[in-house]
């Protein structure tokens, strides 16, 4: 007697997860949708058409298996490397006793929708531009983690251009499922003074004044 769909463990199914910055710092419940070889319904996996010895012309080379577009939610741990591979147990082609599992490989983004957040392993970066309302005066720019809006953060008079603000503890967990969180960065590219635009466009007023 052949060995059908019914009688034959299931097969492991491999499939990719994409997930975003956020998702792999923080964790999530992130969908995947894959082939997956189930039970065909019409001859209940056994290839033949009940009571007959007639082959079942709905699944593939009346293997008793038909192949359909699933989709399982898998839990991504905080932490998880781009290149890592998660287990979803039960949940790859159907068979008896038991079905296969699910292999998802993960590719998480390194850098967050708009490029506003960057990772590079525990740690994330963000470049910042510096307004000083006055020369030789304390500041403060507004900042957000992957968490959502931060607040604002403090910056010396002399702060100076690829220097970096840093908030501790709010970068990706060092290892998946791993409480210890690196740094966020927040590098700044550009500084800019309000008071020499003031003065600028106060100039272009006294010219425009002087040809009246
Ligand atoms: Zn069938």
């Amino acid at each position: 007697m052949d060995r059908k769909a019914g009688q034959t463990p299931g097969k492991d199914v491999y499939a990719d997860l994409r997930c975003t910055l956020e998702e792999s710092v923080l964790g999530g419940k992130v969908k995947v949708s894959y082939p997956r070889r189930v039970i065909c319904p019409t001859c209940d996996g056994k290839g033949r058409l009940p009571q007959t010895f007639i082959d079942c012309d709905k699944c593939e080379n009346n293997c008793g298996l038909v192949t359909r577009e699933c989709v399982a939610t898998v839990t991504v741990p905080p932490g998880v490397a781009s290149g890592a591979t998660l287990r979803l147990k039960g949940e790859g082609d159907q068979g008896s006793p038991a079905d296969g599992d699910l292999y998802v490989k993960v590719a998480a983004e390194t850098v967050s929708k708009g490029g506003i957040i960057r990772r590079q392993g525990a740690d994330l970066y963000t470049d910042v531009v510096v307004r000083y309302p006055k020369r030789g005066e304390d500041t403060s720019v507004r900042v957000r983690t992957v968490e959502g809006d931060w607040g604002t953060l403090k910056v010396s008079a002399d702060a100076k251009i690829g220097s970096a603000l840093r908030i501790g503890g709010r970068g990706a967990p060092t290892a998946p499922g791993e409480t210890t969180r690196g740094d966020h960065f927040f590098v700044i590219t550009k500084i800019a003074f309000d008071e020499d635009v003031v003065k600028a466009s106060g100039a272009d007023e006294g010219s425009e004044d002087g040809a009246n």
